[in-house]
């Protein structure tokens, strides 16, 4: 290569050189004629790379050697090109130095012509970008970066949103579909829907629930509903979907075609399926359901409707206690009646409608009547005289038991002052519910009715079931121990018929123990009851309370439970519960 002599002529001036053998760069003049021979390096290639000029333009193979292995091919085919097209090159690659070091280069040319644009020559420059390139590949990763980031969040997104909708149509507790979920099923079975397309609609409401949630507590409630689900999955076909509602009520879509006879099979699948009892807490516990039904499109051809009618069943199922029934809509619709019942209720109250009848106690040493039990009763316009299971229930299920408790303990409370005017010195005893029991109001509201009706606290008995006191224990405990305060007497009524143990309710300030009704039925006929009803009786009395036999129907139940040394009995055997001007008759009777 003889280019020394001809590149000195070409940068002779020497502003010009040093200009170029200043600046930051190596520079370089080629043949570009079908060929790349260096003519001219500039001596920076020494002092950035450490390789020497005058090797380079020796030996056209230097420069490609200094190329990384990694770029050489590439650099090459793109040299290639270029100087096959006369074109300049634009390239950016890693040289290794001299030293051994990665820099990496912005290689540029520019295509001297001549005058009719044949190329001359190039101009090139090679310039250190290692420290742009650095910062571009951070910026590059810091994008990129951003970029997963932006993906990691959206695919947590996603799944927020998949939970999200998961959430919102399940239920936590059983994991099974909700009521949203049902009703979205519903709607689509019903837009789907062929001709003679038929589905049933299951409301499955489990009986004495709401007991073994109060009795063992809220954690076997759960227990036993997880349980229940567990049943009733294994009952339902692939085509089925059972939801949980909320509390203790379940609903089975029952789909496919013939589905409204499928119902019904599914409906008593789920019914044997609570045959064998549930462990809770260690205890074994029964329990049963109501199930109504009601058919698409036969009973209703909306989701609404359709419920509608199948809670209706349900009711009736319960009411007949016959464990499953088919909607049916001569018979009485219970829902509508129902909402009727309660504002007949409400009226009731103000029009005088709601009644009291007493039942004597009798003291089974004595003989003497210690007092008598208030019964509420509704004196209804259109369909007589209704006992309190007719209604007690819907009050209690609404706000209506508080006046109702009211409108009793009133009435009782100024009947007892009467009859001790009339020289009877009768206790009474109020059958009190759980929402009263649960009102921390409910004390001073007792001691403002006996102040007006002028009875003495301890001519007051205030009747309470196992599950009431249950249902919230520590409430229940401290509104009992302010009645027991006041001197009201404490009696428990129904003994026998929860889950609860005399011991358990020993901390309570009880006086009276009520032994349910149905023992005295069978103490006539089955030892076993007998010895119940001594052991019961015993640990009453070892408790410190009075014991009361319910239901004494005969002569002979009386004559037993006195000889087991119960206190007092109270049933039709004795008395009846009778109106006011009955019960003051027959204790003159009495008496005469
Ligand atoms: P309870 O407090 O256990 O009342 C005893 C029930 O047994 C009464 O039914 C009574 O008529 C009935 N009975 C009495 N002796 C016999 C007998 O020898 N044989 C039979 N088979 N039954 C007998 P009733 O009046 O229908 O009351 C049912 C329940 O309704 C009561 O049970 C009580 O829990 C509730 N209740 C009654 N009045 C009220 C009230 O004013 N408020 C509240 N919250 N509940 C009430
Ligand atoms: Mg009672
Ligand atoms: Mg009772």
């Amino acid at each position: 290569m003889a280019g020394t002599s001809e590149t000195s002529s070409a940068i002779s001036d020497d502003r010009f050189r040093s200009l170029v053998e200043d600046l930051p760069a190596v520079t370089y003049i080629a043949d570009f004629v079908g060929t790349f021979t260096l003519r001219y390096v500039s001596p920076q290639l020494t002092k950035l790379f450490g390789y020497s000029p005058d090797a380079w333009m020796a030996d056209e193979a230097a420069w490609v050697d200094a190329v990384h292995p990694d770029d050489r091919e590439r650099i090459l085919h793109e040299a290639e090109a270029c100087i096959a097209a006369a074109l300049p090159f634009d390239f950016e690659y890693r040289l290794i130095t001299a030293d051994g070091r990665e820099r990496w280069i912005w290689e540029k040319t520019a295509v001297q012509r001549d005058h009719e644009g044949r190329p001359l020559a190039v101009n090139g420059v090679m310039i250190d970008v290692t420290d742009l390139h650095h910062a571009q590949e951070a910026l590059l990763d810091e994008a990129e970066g951003r970029a997963r980031e932006r993906e990691h969040y959206e695919t947590a997104l996603r799944r927020q949103a998949d939970e999200h909708r998961h959430h919102a149509l399940h239920d936590d507790l059983t994991g099974l579909p909700n009521r949203r979920s049902l009703y979205e099923r519903l709607a689509a079975e019903m837009s789907a829907a062929q001709p003679g397309y038929e589905f049933s609609l299951l409301l499955v409401d489990l009986d004495r629930f709401k007991e073994v949630n109060d009795v063992l507590g809220h954690q076997s409630g759960d227990d036993l509903l997880r349980q229940v689900a567990a049943r009733f999955a294994r009952e339902v076909r692939g085509e089925d979907l059972l939801a949980r509602l909320g509390g203790d009520e379940f609903a089975v879509l029952v789909g496919g075609w013939r589905g409204a006879e499928a119902g019904l099979e599914i409906a008593r699948r789920l019914s044997d399926a609570l045959c064998q009892e549930f462990i809770l807490s260690g205890v074994p516990v029964h329990v049963e359901a109501s199930i109504g039904i009601a058919r698409y499109p036969f009973d209703g051809a909306d989701a609404t409707t359709l419920l509608r009618c199948a809670d209706s069943a349900m009711y009736a199922a319960k009411d007949l206690s016959t464990e499953l029934e088919l909607f049916d809509g001569d018979r009485d619709h219970h829902s509508p009646t129902r909402l009727k019942r309660l504002g007949e209720l409400r009226q009731a109250l103000d029009r005088g409608e709601l009644v009291l009848h007493y039942q004597p106690k009798l003291r089974l040493e004595s003989g003497t009547i210690p007092g008598v039990e208030a019964l509420v009763r509704w004196q209804h316009p259109e369909h007589g005289l209704l006992p309190p299971g007719e209604f007690v229930p819907l009050a209690e299920q609404t706000g209506l038991i508080k006046p109702l408790t009211s409108f009793v303990l009133r009435a009782a409370l100024q009947q007892v002052n009467a009859w001790q005017t009339a020289g009877h010195d009768l206790s009474i005893a109020v059958n009190i519910s759980e929402r009263s029991l649960l009102d921390p109001d409910f004390p001073d509201e007792v001691t403002c009715i006996l102040l007006d009706a002028g009875v003495p606290p301890h001519h007051l008995e205030l009747e309470i079931t196992e599950g009431t006191i249950m249902a919230d224990p520590v409430r229940a405990a401290a509104v009992l121990r302010r009645l027991d305060d006041l001197g009201v007497v404490l009696s428990l009524d129904d003994f026998g018929t929860g889950y609860s143990s005399l011991s358990r309710l020993r901390e309570l300030p009880i006086s009276e123990i009520k032994i349910d009704r149905s023992f005295a039925a069978r103490i006539e006929t089955d030892e076993r009851d007998i010895a119940i009803m001594r052991s019961t009786i015993e640990l009453g009395h070892n408790l410190g309370c009075s014991v009361v036999a319910e239901g004494l129907e005969t002569a002979e139940a009386l004559q037993r439970v006195t000889s087991l040394g119960c206190d007092t009995g109270q049933g039709f055997h004795i008395a009846r519960p009778l109106e006011a001007d009955a019960i003051s008759a027959w204790l003159a009777d009495r008496q005469g």
